[in-house]
């Protein structure tokens, strides 16, 4: 049989073996899924809702072994896999608690005889191909919201992420969830390739610019709903007047957490000349205290990397940088294995000239980069094709404000970083993607609004 292996990335050795699916599997789960979508869609609200209350209980029975499960494949911290299962409960209860009030049928006009209505229908058959950083975040602000709205879900989990996708699918069908609404598939991005050339309604794609540039022309002619939440390059703005001490360590929580593995991590810090010094000073103590080692270890704050590839990129960012006159203060090199392992590294005396500070690092390495003005950090922090997310450090909320409504990002935090709100949209400007997730408006996406004109007499 055909099977895909899973690897554990702290030690490299081989966890499981799973049989994968290819282009004919994917075919037929497809259709199944269509058969299978209009009796979902049926079904009330209230049983709807009573299954996903039901999977959440199950992650909260399982969450222990679930965590292991996201460790042992991922590398990610033990702490960090259980806190993703946590934050994951209160994604699951906003939508269960929006989903009624985003998807009733609104009336909008009433007079003379004439009514206009809007009604959210179910887009029908959907692909959400995912990223392994955060699995069950990333999944879960599709697949939750798209099954409660009445849509088949055909599931694709990056292959480093496998094991996590079908825990999710044996916790949702325990939950009553049919096994041709909610369908994982899996495999390698050939088998992502082959869902986005099936009939499908809609693809919710979560993952690297290429990558989601590729699914872009290859679904463009078709006009389905194609939404594509992608990477960033996310700056940050510690102005002169700043709690310096906070914001370093702070800063530097938001560019290591999850190995800098995260969409949303600090990838560039600007800051005022004035308290530059300081700043590093404390940034760089702090990230000399994150203990690197064993993911299932409790004190252990980076793990492995996930992807053995992106150790290439970082030591090519940590050359480029080196070679044009940067500085490093700790770090800038791998562990030894077995598995992938990068010392956390902190760069000054960074520009714009150099990789590290332009393209995605997807790691635990950050450059910290002096500036003059809050103008001159607004100019920078705009100098990118990426705008995912942007933050200001300051007491002054006006200058913060003011510096973060000029600046291109989906979303902006005054004294805070990587962070996600299920109650805000999640989106981007740019190479960021296109569409959004979470919010009340993460649940219409899964809608189409179909108008009403109703003429009684
Ligand atoms: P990839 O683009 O490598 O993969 C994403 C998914 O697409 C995986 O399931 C992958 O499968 C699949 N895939 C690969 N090739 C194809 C193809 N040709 N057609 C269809 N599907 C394919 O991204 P990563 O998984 O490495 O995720 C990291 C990236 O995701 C980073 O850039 C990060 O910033 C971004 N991201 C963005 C978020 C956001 O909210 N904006 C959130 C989280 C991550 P396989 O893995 O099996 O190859």
């Amino acid at each position: 049989m055909n099977t895909l292996t899973i690897t554990n990335p702290a030690t490299g050795a081989s966890i499981a073996n799973v049989p994968r699916d290819d282009a004919a599997s994917v075919a037929a789960k497809v259709s199944q899924a269509r058969t299978a979508q209009p009796a979902w869609q049926a079904v009330s609200l209230a049983e709807r809702k009573g299954c996903i209350e039901r999977f959440r209980s199950f992650v909260v029975r399982d969450l222990e072994s679930l965590a292991h499960t996201l460790t042992h494949e991922t590398g990610k911290p033990v702490k960090q896999s259980r806190n993703e299962l946590n934050g994951l409960l209160g994604r699951i209860d906003f939508f269960l608690g929006a989903v009624d009030t985003s998807t009733n049928t609104v009336t909008v006009f009433n007079e003379g005889g004439m009514c206009e209505q809007i009604e959210q229908v179910p887009l029908g058959v959907v692909a959400n191909i995912s990223a392994w950083n955060y699995p069950w975040f990333v999944g879960g602000n599709v697949f939750v919201p798209a099954l409660l709205t009445g849509n088949a879900v055909l599931y694709k989990p990056s292959e480093f992420a496998t094991m996590t996708g079908l825990a999710i699918a044996r916790l949702l069908h325990e939950a009553g969830i049919p096994e041709n609404v909610f369908v994982p598939l899996v495999g390698t991005g050939d088998v992502g390739e082959a869902l986005t050339g099936e009939r499908i309604d809609g693809l919710f794609f979560t993952g690297s610019y290429a990558t989601g540039a590729s699914i872009a022309r290859a679904v463009g002619p078709r006009m389905i709903k194609l939404q594509l939440e992608l990477g960033g390059k996310d700056p940050t703005y510690v102005c002169l007047d700043a709690n310096v001490k906070n914001a370093a360590l702070s800063l530097a929580d938001g560019a290591m957490y999850n190995a800098g593995q995260s969409c949303c991590s600090v990838e560039r810090i600007y800051v005022h000349e004035s308290i530059h010094d300081e700043f590093l000073q404390h940034f760089v103590e702090e990230v000399k205290t994150f203990k690197v080692g064993d993911p299932m270890s409790e004190d252990t704050y980076i793990g492995a990397m996930t992807r053995a590839a992106q150790l290439d990129v970082l030591d090519a960012q940590a050359k480029d940088a080196t070679a044009k006159g940067a500085t490093l203060h700790v770090g800038g090199h791998r562990l030894p294995g077995p598995g992938n392992w990068y010392t956390p590294t902190v760069f000054s005396n960074v520009d714009h000239t150099m990789e590290l500070m332009r393209e995605e690092s997807f790691g635990p390495i950050i450059g910290i980069q002096k500036v003059k003005s809050d103008e001159e950090a607004v100019a920078l922090m705009n100098d990118t094709r990426y705008g995912l997310t942007a933050g200001v450090f300051t007491p002054d909320e006006a200058r913060a404000r003011s510096v973060l409504s000029r600046v291109n990002a989906g979303s902006v935090y005054w004294n805070c970083c990587d962070r996600v709100s299920p109650r805000l949209p999640w989106s981007g400007y740019g190479d960021s993607g296109i569409g959004l997730t979470l919010s009340t408006y993460g649940v219409q996406t899964f809608c189409r609004p179909k108008a009403w004109h109703l003429r009684s007499a």
